[in-house]
């Protein structure tokens, strides 16, 4: 596949048309394992001296396309689909850190991953370092001798300010560093390989499904950093791994491309930690994949549209979009958003937590879930949802006010999200 673009990789990039059957939809291999041409060829696969598949746990032929079709997409080299977006970050951390090393994060991070990075990585023995992103140099200032990574997300929610991609990835290049970018709110619109990002994960359970179904993530190796560079900061990489026969990944992989990063990820701890995607799964992603260029323009001009209606309002007090940010945010938003500026809107409501609440209830058409990225338009009130365990310090360091609303805006037709809103705000006011 020659083409570059998106629309057209999307539908035709790893795949053309199944070898036994003509079929040119992907199939579902709905199968668990794979009868070995021989003894040899078994042995060959096991020791990766062929590549190929053994068992769907570590490797599926549907996976393999939505894998192919990602790399494709965001200009990378390989993939590796995952159960979920929990799982592509966890991964992607674990693949580089061990106990006693740390990684250094942007603190404007999904709450899941925060809890991941707060909690779970921590009682693993990795340390995250949380550093205010408004700040590229805070990354610097937080590294020492065991920083492994750096991390960040290209548009987070709620503050919506796209994060300084190129400036920390080049300042990570410099330390031997990866940055490891979650794409989640901006594919399409953002290609953090193309700011010199190493890694980018997704969640391919919001805008490349597209259809509110099915979980699912991604891990995508850009292909583009020299592991062994730096091997003391890279050991992972770079000394022998005991569970692959001594294996150095950066060496054993060389014949089969820039991917050691990946194809480590895939044979060491999917094979063990097993959050493999379910082939049906990666189907019905292949399926929202399809028309994902399509749909990110849609969501980017409904989106636009939402904020313009909302700045006129009086019961709304701020409108957190990319085009209403000034600075700072707006320096980032035209270096960063020039494809569109994805489908969240946030915004605050004069009456505070109480106008929150009968805003949601007011809604018919947006519906009211913990989630983003659907066809359908979503709404959620963080302050009495998701951020609700948090105190109102801890809740505005994390960008959410009472009074603050998010959307995930859809694919209606503007005139009934617009009219949704405009009654719900009505609504709002008693
Ligand atoms: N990253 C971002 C930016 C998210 O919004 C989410 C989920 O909301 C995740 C990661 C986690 O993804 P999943 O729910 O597929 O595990």
């Amino acid at each position: 596949m020659t083409s570059k673009h998106p629309e057209t990789l999307a539908l035709h990039a790893g795949w053309r048309r199944d070898s036994a059957t003509n079929a040119v939809a992907v199939p579902i291999y709905q199968t668990t394992s794979y009868q070995f041409d021989s003894a040899e060829h078994a042995a060959n696969l096991f020791g990766l001296k062929e590549l190929g598949n053994i068992y769907t746990r570590i490797m599926n032929p549907t996976n393999d396309v939505l894998e192919k079709r990602l790399a494709a997409i965001e200009g990378g080299v390989a993939a590796l689909a995952v159960g979920s977006g929990q799982a592509a970050s966890a991964y992607s951390l674990q693949n580089l850190a061990r106990v006693g090393d740390n990684v250094v994060s942007s603190t404007d991070l999904y709450g899941g991953t925060w809890n991941l990075f707060a909690n779970t990585l921590k009682d693993q023995g990795i340390e995250v370092r949380f550093v205010d992103p408004a700040d590229p140099e805070a990354f610097a200032r937080a590294t020492d001798s065991r920083t492994r990574a750096y991390y960040a997300e290209t548009l987070p929610n709620p503050k919506l300010i796209p994060f300084p991609i190129a400036e920390v990835a080049a300042i990570g290049r410099g330390f031997g560093i990866p940055l490891i970018v979650d794409n989640t709110a901006a594919p399409i619109l953002v290609r953090p390989f193309d700011h010199g990002a190493a890694v980018v994960v997704y969640s391919t359970t919001k805008y490349i499904g597209g259809h509110g179904t099915s979980i699912g993530g991604v891990i995508i190796d850009g292909g583009n950093f020299d592991w062994e560079a730096f091997p003391e900061r890279q050991p992972a990489l770079n000394t022998p791994d005991p569970s692959y026969h001594g294996a150095v990944w950066s060496q054993a992989v060389k014949p089969l491309g820039p991917i050691a990063y990946v194809l480590k990820a895939r044979v060491t701890l999917l094979r063990d930690l097993g959050a493999a995607l379910a082939p049906l799964n990666a189907f019905l992603f292949l399926q929202g994949l399809e028309t994902l260029a399509l749909r990110i323009r849609e969501h980017s001009r409904n989106a636009l549209a939402v904020a313009n209606f909302l700045a006129e309002r009086k019961e709304v007090t701020r409108v957190i979009h990319p085009a209403y940010h000034t600075g700072i945010g707006a320096e980032r938003t035209a270096k960063y958003l020039t494809r569109g500026q994805g489908g969240l809107v946030g915004f605050e409501l004069a009456g505070g937590a109480d106008a929150g609440r009968r805003f949601i209830d007011a809604l018919e058409l947006f519906y009211h879930v913990a989630n983003i990225g659907d066809a359908r338009s979503l709404a959620i009130h963080p302050a009495s949802t998701t951020h609700s365990q948090l105190t109102e310090s801890e809740q505005a360091a994390t960008g959410v006010t009472p009074g603050y609303v998010r959307l995930s805006v859809g694919l209606e037709h503007i005139d009934d999200i617009l009219g949704d809103l405009s009654h719900a705000l009505d609504a709002a006011k008693a």
